[in-house]
């Protein structure tokens, strides 16, 4: 026998009995976008390495570790995207759609990163995201987090995530404050992980971000970028704010909160739940208002947020309700039994769909008894089943049979059935 093969580590296949809740989620949030009037944006799942080296900076997880990156025939190095903020920008800017200009963007799909897999965390995951273009106010921070925290109201577990803000200043209060923090890590440098001694001169900031539950203490009693913010950035967060407790969403300071990509400046936020262990931020994001001119663009405002999709989904099958909000694959089941009957029923299917473009038709195939029929017609998920014989045909009737209701069987005629299916499916 020859070696099966298996997929890539991290990477899932969606089978045929996942599907459901990836469309549910998908329309749900096709949904929601669409109610603030955000536009769809499409790019290729490859760009040039150094798009994102140059955005989510070479001091991360991501760059240093994670990256999916090959040399494509000798040429141009090239990297599978492990995020969607950077080709956004990169598409903005190559196709003139961010200067001088607003813009509300969304996008989903899949994103690559080199990561150990674990529950909520994949080799191969997706994401939907949202990203804003040239509004500098914290109104526009505020509406994507209204509409996300739309969407998990949507999903029905808004009771289970919770909202963390904090700001990140200006760059100069940055660069100030991470000067601060390198005094401070630099004193207590043995309690320090080997990656965060490596990054404590580049990259301070990414120690507050660290993962390691040896160092919580240490970076808990780290000093404050509150302490450091810049007046305008204080400004702005407190617009947030003020907008957030307006629209009635709750919230928490959180003043460790950094976020693990370099681009970001004053707000950053994530929505954060204690169900899913220790993969708990559903979705993050925020400010960056640096990174259009550093990817060479004529300088503009951005905000966005990405949400994971795994994750999310992890929180929607932990409902015990959750399988009657997804949609069946097949409503009407038709059998046809004999030559004859098959040969109408071919035909029927067709005309069934041509009345009802909205109804899910699935026409039996493969012959077989009426046991062997009605079988598949009960497994397909169908409400009906439509029946017909010899002799319905030959009376342009069909038998029509109620597979989910405690219903007697009903004869009808072949015409009307056509003409009501929708009320016989309730
Ligand atoms: P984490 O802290 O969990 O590693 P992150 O800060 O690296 O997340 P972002 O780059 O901000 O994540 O991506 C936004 C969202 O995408 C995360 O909040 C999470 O829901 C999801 N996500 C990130 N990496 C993965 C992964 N490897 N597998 C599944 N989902 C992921
Ligand atoms: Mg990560």
């Amino acid at each position: 026998m020859s070696k099966t093969f298996q997929a890539v580590k991290g990477m899932n296949d969606c089978l045929p009995t996942d599907s459901p809740v990836w469309q549910y989620l998908e329309g749900c949030l096709r949904e929601v976008v669409a109610g603030y009037g955000y536009q769809e944006i499409r790019t290729p799942i490859v760009e040039n390495t150094q798009l994102f080296c140059r955005s989510i900076g070479e001091v991360t997880d991501i760059v240093e570790k994670e990256m999916y990156t090959f040399v494509d025939k000798g040429e141009d190095s090239l990297t599978m995207r492990p995020e969607g903020t950077a080709s956004t920008v990169r598409a903005g800017i190559e196709h003139g759609l961010l200067y001088n200009q607003q813009q509300r963007l969304w996008y989903m799909g899949p994103m690559f990163r080199r990561e150990k897999p674990q529950k909520g965390r994949y080799r191969q995951f997706h994401q939907f995201g949202v990203e804003t273009f040239g509004y500098p106010g914290p109104d526009i921070d505020a509406e994507l987090i209204a509409l996300s925290a739309r969407l998990w109201q949507k999903l029905g577990f808004d009771d289970k995530v919770e909202l963390q803000i904090n700001s990140l200043g200006s760059n100069q209060a940055r660069e100030a404050y991470k000067q601060v923090l390198i005094e401070y890590f630099q004193t207590n440098l043995s309690q320090l992980d080997e990656d965060s001694q490596r990054r404590l001169k580049s990259n301070p900031l990414r120690i507050l971000d660290s993962k390691n539950p040896e160092m919580v203490e240490l970076i808990d009693n780290a000093p404050k970028f509150s302490e450091h913010l810049d007046q305008e950035s204080a400004a702005h967060f407190t617009g947030l704010c003020e907008k957030l407790e307006l629209l009635g969403i709750r919230y928490t300071v959180n003043p460790t909160l950094v976020r693990g990509l370099d681009y970001y400046n004053r707000t950053v936020f994530e929505w954060v739940t204690t169900e899913l262990g220790a993969q708990g931020t559903i979705c993050a994001g925020g400010r960056y208002d640096g990174l259009v001119a550093q990817l060479g663009g004529q300088a503009t405002q951005g905000c966005g947020f990405a949400m994971g999709l795994e994750r999310i989904i992890l929180l929607l099958e932990q409902q015990s309700d959750f399988k009657s909000k997804l949609s069946a694959s097949v409503d009407v089941y038709i059998c046809g039994l004999g030559e004859k009957a098959e040969a109408f029923s071919i035909q029927y299917a067709e005309k069934l769909r041509n009345k009802a473009p909205s109804v899910k038709v699935q026409l039996h195939c493969g012959g077989g008894n009426f046991k062997k029929q009605l079988k598949k017609a009960d497994r397909s998920g169908a409400k009906v089943a439509l029946i017909f014989g010899e002799d319905e045909v030959n009376a342009q009737s069909v038998a029509v049979k109620f597979l989910r209701e405690n219903k007697p069987q009903e004869m009808l005629t072949a015409q009307s059935v056509l003409e009501s299916i929708g009320e016989l499916l309730g």
